[in-house]
């Protein structure tokens, strides 16, 4: 099926082939025909499966099949951060290149300014994350009242960032009668009742993108111990084949550190992460995307939404314990269609969050044994217990039937 037979004006079948897009993915061809049909839709799709274009190709086509006089804001799209907002931003630049709609982006963390003037101006199509949102509407700069189609995306990370009371609010400001459209990478129960409340009469969509995008990716673990992963990656990165790497730490200090080492070691390296100014993010994103920078280092909430083409490897320096986040971190290679290649670093304490990654992907990952900084812990040890109590010295009996104990649960390590 092409996208012509998904019935998109010539406009946008125009942009599309001049992305070089051949056929619609999965996601497009299920939901684009209900939302042409002005049906509500959720859409239960990660990031890196054509998602973006999936709602913005046909909003950008009934906005043009019922233009207004008079310039309001028409859609709203909610997004949790501001990379991916910009990015959602951009898809509509990309995609309505041939069309007289405008849209802006306006998030927090920079000046409000140029973000109200483009308001003044007159827009179609705004998209936002909330804080940024709900400080505009307080000051009447921001009317949600014209509004058609709301698009709630990502919506398990605005629950996860802590954004849901915001959403709320917001969706309370908005007219009772519009087209809602909520994509979520999972479906916990408080999404769930979201969408109950949220969407009438719903058609759902469902792409499987754990399944499809982890096959994709080729994907091994080193066991390696804590003070072990720096050398560990110096030593990955002596291979030129790693071209363009995303690097990823669990704490935005971590990646701070890890930058400074890599620069010690004269490898090219920067960091984003929230503590970053939004200048900082754009511009290391900026010498990544153009082969300036190898490495990035990211944590997990500022890596939603970096959308680089050619990211050959994804290094995984410490292993998430959401194992959801394995996925959508691994995903940044292998975009649209390309092979990555996904390297994870697990040192003792991190097993377990191994382990819940596996019965994730339902797929066990390939430990690489041949490097220089294979942990001497045997692979079925016992996590060390965070409890003081577990900490104290056991006896040997005690010991061995712990370790049996956890073979049983860990079959082969
Ligand atoms: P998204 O899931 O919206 O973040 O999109 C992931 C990537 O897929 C982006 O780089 C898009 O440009 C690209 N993409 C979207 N639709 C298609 C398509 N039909 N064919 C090829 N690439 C696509």
């Amino acid at each position: 099926m092409n996208f012509s037979e998904l019935k998109l004006i010539d406009p946008l079948l125009h942009a599309v082939r001049a992305e070089g897009y051949s056929e619609p993915t999965p996601i497009q061809l299920q939901a684009i025909p209900h939302i042409l049909n002005g049906k509500d839709v959720v859409g239960c799709a990660q990031t890196g499966t054509g998602k973006t274009a999936a709602f913005a190709l046909p909003i950008l086509q009934r906005l043009t099949a019922q233009p207004r006089r008079q310039t309001a804001i028409r859609v709203l799209v909610l997004s949790p951060t501001r990379e991916l907002a910009s990015q959602i931003g951009d898809s509509f630049a990309t995609y309505g290149r041939h069309l007289p709609l405008r849209h802006t982006v306006i998030f927090g963390g920079v000046g409000q300014q140029p973000q109200v003037q483009a308001l003044k101006r007159g827009v179609e199509i705004l998209v936002a994350t909330p804080g940024r949102l709900l400080d505009l509407m307080g000051q009447g700069l921001v009317n949600l009242n014209t509004i058609e189609i709301f698009v709630l995306d990502e919506a398990d990370r605005m629950l996860d960032m802590g954004f849901i009371h915001d959403v709320r609010r917001i969706i309370s400001a908005l007219p009772q009668k519009r087209q809602t459209l909520l994509f979520s990478a999972t479906m916990p129960q408080d999404i769930q009742d979201l969408a109950d409340r949220i969407l009438v009469t719903p058609v759902r969509v469902e792409v499987t993108p754990q399944a499809t995008t982890v096959e994709k990716i080729t994907q091994s673990v080193f066991f390696v111990e804590k003070n072990d992963k720096r050398p560990l990656l110096e030593h990955l990165l002596d291979d030129p084949a790693i071209r363009r790497v995303l690097v990823f730490t669990r704490t935005k200090h971590g990646a701070n550190k890890l930058v400074q080492q890599l620069e010690r070691a004269r490898i090219g390296a920067e960091a984003i992460h929230g503590n970053k100014s939004q200048s900082a993010r754009e511009r290391a994103l900026e010498n990544f995307k153009t082969g300036r920078t190898r490495v990035l280092v990211a944590t997990d909430i500022a890596a939603r939404g970096i959308d680089v083409e050619d990211v050959t490897h994804v290094i995984n320096y410490d292993l998430p314990n959401i194992p959801e986040s394995y996925v959508h971190r691994i995903g940044r290679t292998a975009r649209a269609g390309a092979e990555g290649i996904a390297y994870s670093f697990c040192d003792t304490s991190e097993r377990p969050f191994l382990r819940d990654i596996e019965k994730l992907i339902r797929l066990r990952v390939p430990v690489v044994t041949d490097h220089p900084y294979v942990s001497t812990q045997p692979f079925n040890a016992a996590p060390p217990s965070p409890t003081p109590s577990a900490r104290k010295p056991v006896q040997q009996g005690q010991s061995n039937r712990r370790s049996s104990e956890q073979r049983r649960r860990q079959p082969s390590r």
